[in-house]
């Protein structure tokens, strides 16, 4: 690493200002989202000249509205799309054990046998499992890191299954996957990673047209317009990309979760799947988070019209996630217990495949493709998959550019942060830093200067000021770190 990855106001301004003055990049990335982030790094980090350019923040768009989860893809071998399930084993294991040990943990997810799943369908399910353990074993992933999946008994499945039902509850299925810290802290680590390898990253700074040299970009902080000059464009834009991209047809889809305190569902230590009454192979899930919250998800709806800067969560979805999580659990959820919502809109690329079908049948393959005007663009795909992503991007966008760099190197690249677990369990600070930060934790708890209020975790010093100001009770205990179940062997920051 050659450059500070401090990314600040001065930094900002310096790195905008040498790109408006003339300096041509190798490459320059739109878009600071997980692919734009991830294909910054990879440029950069092969050694070419790199300039990343994002009209609002880092993460704004569907990348911190994700479920968090980053899938070993036995879903997409349920759908017979082997490459991509896959693609995102290997990319699942590669984010585990060596990129990101720091913000990934393994968690399981657990199916409560409940008398709506019948013998026959958990049969199915079991052979399903089977073929993930499969799938983990062919991406290298050992059961160290990622334990095998198991049928248990009705006392484990009632340990994990948190406020499930109990009447009929029969055991449950268990497999492990990995589950992200938080998705925005992935992508800003990411481009900090660049930063540190040398790449100019340019937040607020919309990019108004492009082409093979370079594009026009608007500092939306004074409104000024510079050309920045370069020798290949990627459009990294997610479900945007299809305005810088000729021909690219996105058909976006809604997902939406909500926000509930993990005690209303029993302290769930992982994840559980429900299936949606009355239809096959359609599942709500419930994912217990460290910090006490729970995530409800998720809806696959197609949206139409101008995809706007913050989706948001639709009364219909809000009810439908309530009722079908509500039919597995012995007490209903109601409106009053959701602390909030969060929608996002998935980059599906139109192929034409399921024309008039559902967005769920269209499929979560990335596409990169060059266009006449020589731009790079990638999209679709998955969180989980955005180092692939990212090193196809940059593998084209040398191509267009007719550039000279080394070979992709993130596959063994640790992120800013990352370390080796037992290293991340001696750092010297709380482990929900370490989880966060992994070895800057402590730096982050020097930035405090020792003051205590700065210390607390910002949703406890909420729910204080809310108090304060006489606002709706809110919900009572102490944010904290969830007590999680654990693989009896994995590595993981804290586990030691
Ligand atoms: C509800 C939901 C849940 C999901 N859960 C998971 C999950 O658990 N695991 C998983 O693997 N995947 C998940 N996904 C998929 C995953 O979140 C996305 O595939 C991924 O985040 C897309 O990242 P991106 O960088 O391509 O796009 P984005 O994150 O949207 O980034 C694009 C960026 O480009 C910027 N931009 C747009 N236009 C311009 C312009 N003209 N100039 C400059 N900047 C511009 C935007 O502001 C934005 O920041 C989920 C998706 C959704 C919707």
């Amino acid at each position: 690493m050659s450059r500070s990855a401090s990314l600040n106001a001065a930094q900002r301004a310096a790195d905008l200002d040498a790109l408006a003055s003339g300096e041509v990049v190798d490459v320059l990335v739109i878009g600071g989202g997980v692919t734009g982030a991830g294909a910054a790094l990879d440029a950069a980090s092969r050694g070419l000249t790199v300039a990343l350019v994002e009209r609002h923040d880092l993460a704004f768009g569907t990348s911190r509205w994700s479920s968090k989860l980053v899938h070993g893809g036995l879903r997409y071998l349920a759908q017979g799309a082997v490459g991509i399930a896959m693609e995102s084993a290997r990319e699942r294991g590669i984010m585990l054990a060596r990129t990101a040990p720091h913000l990934v943990r393994p968690i399981p997810i657990v199916t409560p046998l409940l008398p709506e799943i019948s013998r026959r369908d958990e049969q199915a399910m079991r052979v399903g499992l089977k073929l993930g353990d499969s799938l983990r074993r062919a991406a290298g992933t050992s059961v160290e890191v990622l334990p095998r999946s198991r049928k248990v008994g009705y006392a484990e499945a009632v340990k994990l299954g948190g406020a499930v039902r109990r009447d009929g509850l029969r055991g449950a299925l268990v497999m492990w996957d990995g589950q992200l810290e938080d998705d925005a802290r992935l992508v800003v680590a990411l481009a900090r990673t660049a930063a540190s390898h040398g790449a100019r990253i340019v937040t607020r700074a919309e990019v108004l047209e492009a082409g093979r040299s370079g594009a026009r970009v608007r500092d939306t902080l004074t409104g000024a317009e510079h050309e920045i000059r370069a020798r290949a464009v990627v459009n990294a834009t997610g479900v945007w990309a299809g305005t810088l991209a000729e021909g690219l047809t996105l058909r976006p889809s809604r997902g939406s979760h909500l926000v509930l305190d993990n005690r209303r569902l029993g302290n769930l230590p992982g994840t559980i799947n429900v299936p949606v009454p009355g239809e096959r192979n359609r599942w709500v899930f419930a994912i217990g988070h460290p910090g006490g919250r729970a995530y409800v998800g998720l809806t696959d709806a197609p949206f139409e019209g101008l995809v706007p800067d913050v989706p948001e969560a639709p009364e219909e979805d809000v009810d439908f996630l309530l009722n079908t999580l509500s039919s597995a659990l012995d007490v209903p959820l109601g409106r009053d217990d959701v602390l909030g919502t969060y929608a996002g809109l998935r980059p599906l690329v139109d192929t034409g495949a399921a024309e008039g079908g559902r967005t769920a049948d269209i499929s979560r393959r990335h596409v990169v493709m060059t266009g006449d005007d020589g731009v790079v663009t990638v999209t679709g795909g998955k969180l989980t998959t955005y180092r692939h992503m990212a090193e196809e991007a940059i593998d084209a966008a040398v191509a267009a550019g007719g550039l000279e760099g080394g070979q992709c190197r993130t596959q063994a690249l640790p992120l800013i942060g990352a370390a080796p677990p037992l290293e991340l369990a001696r750092v010297d600070a709380p482990r929900r830093l370490v989880d966060r930060f992994g070895t800057e934790a402590p730096r982050v708890l020097a930035e405090a200067g020792g003051a205590p209020e700065l210390l607390e975790p910002v949703d406890s010093r909420l729910r204080r000021d809310r108090r304060r100001a006489g606002l709706r009770a809110a919900p009572r205990g102490r944010a904290r770190r969830g007590r999680r179940a654990r693989p009896a062997h994995a590595h993981r920051p804290g586990a030691a």
